[in-house]
Parts: C-alpha cells; structure tokens; sequence
C-alpha cells in the first residue's frame, strides 16, 4: 500500500491544496488525485482549494469546481501538492491547520516539510510523476490521465529539461495508453497564446538586456506596461523560456511587477547554476534548474542583488 493509500483509510474528507499562483502541475496534480478520489472512492468527500487559474485549463476535469475561498469546517485529510513551503499555499494554509492529517507530496529540492507526512522526490519530473507513484495505474482513467500528462509537460517543457527521466516517459507512455488527445493538450495548454500575450511575448524580449558577456539576459515588465497590453500574471507563461533559450545564456531572469516595489521573479539556468539556491537566499525556492521568489526594490536593485549571487557560481 502506497503511502497516500494508507492515509485515506477511514477518511471520509479530503481537502486538496496546491500553490498560489498555479501553473500546470499544480493543477494536474491537484485535479488528478480529485478525479481519481472521486473515481475509486466514492464515499470520500473531496474538494480542490486553489487560487484563480489560467482559463487555458480548462479541459481539465473539475476545473470548473475548483474552491477559491477557504471552508469553515475541518477536514479529516488536507493534501499538498507542489507546494515546497507554507507561505505558498497562500489563503488556505488555514486548511492545513485545522485538518486532522496532512500529507504533502512534492518535487522541490527546497521543500520545508511542513506537513505531518511528507513525500518529497526532488529528483522527479513534476508532483504529477509524484502522484503517480502512489495511486494505482489500473484505476487511473481517461480523465485523471489527462490532468498527469499536463502536469508532465508543463513542468518537462515538454520532455525536454533536464528534469526528465526514462521514467517519467514510460508514465507518459502508460497515460497516452489511456487515450488522452496528447496532441491537443500539449498545443492548447503549453504552446498555444493569445494575441496579447503574443504581444507582451514580445514586449519582453525586445527589451531584454545581456550582461556578464552575454552569460545573463533579464527582462522586466511594469504594472503600467501590464495596464497597457492588458495582461495580468497568467499571461506571462513562456516568456522565461524563451530568454532561457538565447545563445551562450546561463541564467536566464525574467521579472514583472507585483506590487508598488515588489517583484515577482522567475530564473532558469542552462547548466551549472544552482539557481534554486539563489532564490531560497531571497525567501523562495525551487529546483536547480528553475527557481523564483518575489523581491522588493527597483528593476535595479532586485538585478543587482541576484546578480551578486549569479556572478559567486559563475565564479567572476
Ligand atoms: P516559475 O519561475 O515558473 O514561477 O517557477 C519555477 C519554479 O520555482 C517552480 O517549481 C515554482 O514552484 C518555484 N517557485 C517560483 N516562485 C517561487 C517562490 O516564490 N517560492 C518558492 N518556494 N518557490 C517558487
Ligand atoms: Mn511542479
């Protein structure tokens, strides 16, 4: 018996968390096990808490039925997932606190543990390889498929980051074998966009800038370029990995603004930075590979700070 199975024994609800701000893990991972509990048991009451999402997922599952508002009463189970730390569970932490038992499964290197039990893999692909783990691969369906294989890409870039394993291909090999339209998925949730967001695509690497002999490359967006093209923070997906991809980059850095002085920052590295280790310095987190945190400051001063730390591992 996996370890989730165990803790759902003689649970009758079940709350499901994830992240603030999610991206396509978290919803994968989140809707997953929603649609697997809601599968194979029946007698389990289960609801998804979660901030806002990009309307992109919509065919997911359960999309529609997403919480956004914390419910009074307690749960006898709260599961985390994707979550590395309790700040980033944002308005739902109080979930957590007034659960009976809480289990957290994840993939950050920088996971605090902050559940009762915690399952973290940080050398897998995504939480939805995670979550996979520990359900039963004859009683995933069509549905629960669907929500996996997406959290799969968007966190591989479509099998393609260093993250991905011959394992995490082989579960995407048994998802396809439940008949998803992978095709479909991997065009309307990863590379399909809007005009607008073409638009701010475009604004932003316009605007890059390369320093340290064109090692780094940072772009930033302001709250009144935001106004002006009419995008909010859903819409900004994609833009790192495409700095990311600039030649003879290492650190890419892509910044846009969350508050008066504040910063919400992504980084990507190509090979050696540890970038996971810079963000968590800043009270973030992540993965070697990609990392963020938010800064307080001007554009200049959250570069200039990080690039201290960037300048320290490519040993400038
Ligand atoms: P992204 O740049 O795509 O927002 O995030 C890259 C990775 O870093 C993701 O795995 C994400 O969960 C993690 N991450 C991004 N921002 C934060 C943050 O503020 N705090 C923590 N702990 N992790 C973050
Ligand atoms: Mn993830």
């Amino acid at each position: 018996m996996t370890i989730l199975e165990q803790m759902l024994e003689g649970t009758g609800s079940v709350a499901i968390l994830g992240h603030i701000r999610p991206d396509g893990d978290c919803l994968g991972s989140t809707l997953g096990l929603y649609n697997y509990l809601r599968l194979n048991y029946p007698a389990v009451r289960a609801a998804v808490y979660l901030e806002e999402a990009s309307g992109k997922f919509g065919y997911l599952r359960g999309f529609e039925e997403i919480r956004h508002q914390a419910d009074e009463e307690a749960v006898d189970l709260c599961v985390c997932l994707d979550c590395g730390d309790l700040g980033r569970l944002g308005g739902f932490a109080c979930i957590l606190e007034s659960a009976g038992k809480s289990l957290c499964l994840d993939h950050h290197v920088t996971n605090t543990r902050f559940a009762d039990t915690n399952l973290v893999e940080d050398g897998a692909s995504s939480t939805c390889e995670v979550l996979y783990g520990q359900l039963d691969s004859q009683k995933i369906d069509r549905t629960v498929a669907e929500c996996l294989y997406t959290g799969i890409i968007h966190d591989t870039g479509v099998f393609k980051y260093s993250c991905t394993s011959a394992r995490t291909m082989e579960i995407a090999g048994k998802l396809m074998a439940k008949g998803i339209d992978f095709g479909s998925i991997i065009d309307n949730s990863f590379y399909k966009k809007t005009y607008i967001q073409n638009q701010i695509l475009g604004r932003a690497l316009l605007e890059s800038v390369t320093f340290f002999d064109g090692r780094c490359i940072f772009s930033a967006i302001r709250q009144n370029e935001m106004d002006f093209y009419g995008v909010d923070s859903k819409d900004m997906d994609g833009i790192i990995d495409q700095l990311r991809l600039t030649e003879g980059v290492e650190v890419a850095i892509f910044l846009y603004q969350s508050g008066a002085q504040e910063f919400k920052v992504s980084m990507r590295s190509q090979s050696h930075v540890d970038v996971s280790r810079i963000a968590a310095f800043f009270g973030g987190g992540g993965h070697v590979r990609a990392a963020g945190c938010t800064m307080s400051g001007s554009i200049h001063d959250v570069i200039n700070n990080l690039s201290q730390h960037i300048a320290r591992q490519l040993d400038l």
